[in-house]
């Protein structure tokens, strides 16, 4: 018997692969609907294709191209392999429901709450006072993973506030996103269709002054707010102890330079169930997978919080460059590792950001 905490993409899609093994699975959620609120902009690369196979519904926009804006205003567009823009609450209805056809049973207004070891198994306790037996735990619970708490798992993670509304706004080309340098970690505009964007922030100082800014610099009217906090990924927070293992924001396998996760949390759940099936030690296959591209997105994200704003302008100037774009427009930006060294090839003035690297 598993036992999933959580029905976002990492708990829905680990129990879909368990279930496919022929294990007998249930997700606790808390919530009292499948993929609400919603708390992302719902941006995933083409690599998702590798992964899962989402119906059209899902899909709200395609985008071709990214618009980089510098602190002093100047721009590149790079040309992209096409990016979805997904209905976020629809894509985690639609993981559920492949879960649910392969025999998973969904509980909704579960809040877990802690659990205790008895015996074999544990005991897991929910706010409504149902007390229920599992053999294996999993904590697909978000960034604040209860489950990791209750196991000792939580670490000294940190948050980063993302900071994102609806918003009516002037959209000259629905397939571009544009991405603001010097609004906390960055800003972001993306297009839902010719009207609506997806307008927000990631900031760890100053989230609401850098949202207002840039709301202000975009002259948008906010339809509805869809935040919430992001884990920075931390590589010391150990994702197994004994049956008890963590998966996706409750894991924090987040990229760190563009704070998206729902491609890692699909690659990972794959992952989950195989350990658990074939008891291999899950930390050591989720590592090889994505563990590098993790770590070299925290330290491309360190040196980025180290930038001025003469730095970001700087750097806006070298990746204008064709050679760069070209770089940029042929991967995808999931795998660093399979592209940096490209970058630093072609355009070896980068290596002035390195003492910010260390
Ligand atoms: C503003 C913003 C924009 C983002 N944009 C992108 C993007 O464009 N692309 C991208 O890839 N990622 C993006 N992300 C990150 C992405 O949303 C998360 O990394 C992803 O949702 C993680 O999935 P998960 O299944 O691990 O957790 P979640 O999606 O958070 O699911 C956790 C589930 O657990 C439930 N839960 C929590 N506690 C309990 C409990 N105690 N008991 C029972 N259930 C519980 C919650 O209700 C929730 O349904 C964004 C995040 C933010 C905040």
């Amino acid at each position: 018997m598993v036992s999933i905490i959580g029905a976002g993409p990492a708990g829905s899609y680990t129990a879909y692969f368990l279930a496919k093994r022929g294990y007998e699975v249930t997700v606790y959620e808390a919530g009292n609907k499948i993929g609400h609120p919603i708390q992302c902009s719902g941006v995933v690369t083409p690599a998702i294709e590798d992964v899962l196979k989402v119906k059209k519904e899902v899909i709200v926009n395609r985008i071709k191209k990214i618009r980089f804006f510098s602190p002093n205003n100047q721009s590149f567009e790079v040309n992209i392999k096409p990016d979805y823009v997904y209905d976020r609450g629809e894509l985690d209805r639609y993981i559920a429901g492949l879960a649910e056809k392969e025999g998973v049973k969904f509980k909704l207004n579960h809040r877990f709450e802690s659990y205790e070891n008895s015996n074999n198994s544990m005991k897991l306790k929910f706010a409504n006072s149902k007390i229920i037996n599992t053999d294996i735990l999993i904590g697909a619970d978000g960034p604040y993973s209860k489950v990791a708490q209750c196991a000792g798992l939580f670490n000294n993670r940190k948050f980063i506030t993302g900071l994102q509304a609806r918003c009516k706004t002037k959209i000259e080309d629905k397939s571009r996103v544009d991405i603001f340098l010097g609004y906390g970690e960055f800003g972001w505009s993306i297009p839902e269709d010719e009207y609506c964007a997806r307008i927000g922030v990631v900031s760890e100082k100053n989230p609401q002054n850098d949202f207002k800014r840039l709301i202000l610099n975009l002259k948008a009217e906010t339809i509805n707010y869809q935040s919430g906090m992001i884990p920075l990924y931390n590589s010391q927070v150990k994702t197994q102890k004994d049956n008890v293992y963590l998966i996706g924001d409750a894991a924090t396998m987040v990229k760190a330079a563009t704070h998206g996760s729902i491609l890692y949390c699909l690659i990972t759940a794959e992952l989950l169930a195989k350990a658990i099936h074939e008891k291999k030690d899950y930390e050591s296959l989720w590592r090889k997978e994505i563990g590098l591209d993790l770590w070299l997105n925290l330290k491309i994200r360190n040196t980025l919080c180290k930038f001025s704003d003469k730095d970001y302008n700087k750097l806006t100037e070298y990746f204008s460059q064709d050679k760069l774009k070209s770089v940029l427009s042929t991967n995808v930006r999931d795998f660093p590792s399979k592209f940096i060294l490209q970058l630093l090839i072609k355009e070896p003035r980068l290596l002035r950001f390195f003492p910010k690297v260390l």
